[in-house]
């Protein structure tokens, strides 16, 4: 391992300076248990690292608040989970918490650092020796003729096909969150919809984030949507996996009709993917089976799948029609 010079900062205006001064081969450190694999793998070896974890103003969040949910970005995962107030208003985000990792890693993992996590690909995890660019760009995709059964179906390039592998951001983007950054050239706020980016030519370059730029905080608007909604996730196996195909979906009844729908979808894109495709179908529409069917294979209508992905193109309209019929059951109930 590298050394590297680690600072403590007491103020976020301390963490944006020291970020700024240490250049691009600095990080901020908040939960490690993603920058620490990354680490262990090679894929980083920062020479300055500013752990955040002691800035105690970004670990509270409040879910009561008359018109937005407020996370600070060191709120533990699992903390956030067990939210009562969060359980039964936007079961869709505690679930999508719930559903990720470990209780080992959910209590150490924060839900700002979490948006950030980077992909699952296994090439570009598996070291110098495969062509990735997004490890090494120009190098090519080895997933591309390889091994690709979990590559995107949506929004991928000729240069990178590797899924968003979170749950939390595909939540988030179902709410239309917003996250609160500071810069050295101060604040600004940014939607999780606009804060991954799709790979393109430069699958590199993640986010809209720039590098010395510090989530505070992500702010959720209040949406009459939030009680019947849910994360509802397919996996290799039930516990500790990442997504094969999920959906956060909430709906808004009004005498059976559709007047509000929210889905994105999670697992089979290269970012949190928000479908207006299925949105558009949901929308006005009794709120029947064969509806809520018809939506899960809107949203996949433009799917782009690989050699060895094509089963999620199926298994994904899938998810997407079970959702809604869970958030549709929780419509329901009085
Ligand atoms: Fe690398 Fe993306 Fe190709 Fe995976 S899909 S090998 S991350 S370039």
């Amino acid at each position: 391992m590298r050394s590297f010079t680690y600072l403590r900062p007491s103020t976020p205006a301390e963490a944006v300076a020291a970020i700024a001064d240490g250049g691009p081969e600095a990080r901020f450190l908040a939960g490690g248990t993603t920058l620490h694999d990354l680490m262990k793998l090679g894929v980083e070896a920062p020479l300055t690292i500013i752990d955040i974890t002691r800035l105690d103003a970004l670990a509270h969040f409040d879910t009561a608040g008359p018109d937005e949910l407020v996370f600070g970005a060191l709120a533990r995962m699992s903390d956030v989970a067990a939210d009562r107030r969060l359980r039964e208003d936007y079961p869709a985000l505690s679930e999508a918490l719930w559903k990720a990792a470990s209780q080992q890693l959910r209590n150490m993992a924060r839900v700002g650092a979490n948006l950030l996590q980077r992909t699952r690909c296994a090439y570009f995890r598996g070291g110098e020796v495969f062509a990735c660019n997004k490890r090494r760009p120009g190098s090519g995709c080895a997933a591309l003729d390889g091994l690709d059964r979990g590559s995107a179906l949506l929004g991928a390039s000729d240069a990178c096909a590797a899924v968003y592998p979170g749950d939390w951001g595909v939540a988030l983007a179902a709410f239309d969150a917003v996250v609160d950054t500071l810069s050295p050239r101060g604040e600004r706020s940014i939607p999780v919809r606009d804060l991954h980016k799709e790979p393109g030519a430069t699958p590199d370059v993640e986010t809209t984030l720039a590098a010395d730029e510090l989530i505070l905080r992500i702010r959720v608007p209040r949406s009459e949507a939030g009680r019947a909604s849910t994360y509802h996730k397919i996996r290799d196996r039930a516990s500790y996996a990442f997504a094969l195909a999920s959906a956060a979906v909430a709906v808004r009844l009004s005498a059976g009709v559709v007047a509000e729908a929210r889905v994105a979808l999670g697992g089979v894109a290269t970012r949190p993917w928000r479908s207006t495709e299925a949105e558009e179908v949901l929308t006005g529409q009794p709120f029947t089976e064969e509806v809520a069917q018809r939506a899960g294979q809107a949203a996949f209508a433009a799917a782009r799948p690989g050699l060895h992905s094509a089963f999620k193109v199926e298994l994904g309209a899938r998810t997407v029609t079970d959702a809604l019929m869970i958030a549709r059951e929780r419509a329901e109930q009085p």
